[in-house]
């Protein structure tokens, strides 16, 4: 059995959303200054790192990240990786790929992964991501869980269209996953976000087992 952690290192060198507010990671109490023990605090938005987003992320009244079914959260899934040349995820990029309707949690590897792979804290704008035509073909063929490499799923500048399409159908969305040491092809996720109430997103641990 092999254990791939494609979660992102939450810190301060993670680059974040524009405008988003900034990760704070702070020793509030130091044994190195006194303290009985060591405690750390944090402040941040839950989009950081590799996260998931909940459907009241963009549908007014959609249901929270605590509530988020663990049935898909969990579960197999099949890992596409798309050459470096592909700029965007659209319905006719899908096509070309193995994706099928017999899977339900799909993750989607693009040049994105070479970000992370190399340690890039600057927030690139020219990142892959799914077009709207590429979430409605995911839908139609009844995915519920789609993970991409960057911190959207939707293209910079662009963000309402496919949110919008994959959250209002129910479809999980996680962002920020590192796929940079995953081969395509089946594996086990375990994806699991904080159990925030009444939250749009949180941090996820994410992994994947190979058996
Ligand atoms: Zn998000």
């Amino acid at each position: 059995m092999t254990i791939y952690d494609i979660s992102l290192t939450i810190s301060p060198h993670l680059p974040i959303w524009p405008g988003d507010p900034k990760l704070e990671l702070e020793k509030f109490e130091s044994m190195d200054h006194g303290g009985h023990n060591n405690v750390s605090r944090m402040s941040s938005s839950v989009h950081i790192g590799t996260h998931v987003d909940a459907p009241y992320h963009f549908v007014n009244g959609g249901i929270t990240v605590e509530r988020l079914p663990l049935e898909i959260l969990t579960g197999p899934c099949y890992v596409v990786q798309l050459p470096d040349g592909i700029e965007a995820i659209t319905a006719e990029v899908l096509e070309r790929t193995e994706v099928s309707s017999q899977m339900k949690r799909v993750l989607f590897g693009t040049r994105n992964s070479h970000l992370w792979a190399r340690g890039e804290s600057q927030f690139q704008t020219d990142f892959v991501a799914i077009t709207e035509d590429g979430a409605e073909w995911l839908v139609e063929r009844g995915v519920q869980l789609v993970g991409v490499d960057y911190l959207s799923v939707a293209p910079y500048g662009d963000s309402v269209l496919t949110h919008t399409v994959l959250l209002k159908a129910g479809v999980v969305v996680v962002e920020g996953l590192n796929l940079s040491s995953v081969m395509r092809g089946f594996y086990d996720l375990y994806c699991l976000p904080l159990k925030l109430a009444g939250c749009d997103g949180a941090p996820a641990r994410a992994i994947l087992i190979q058996t």
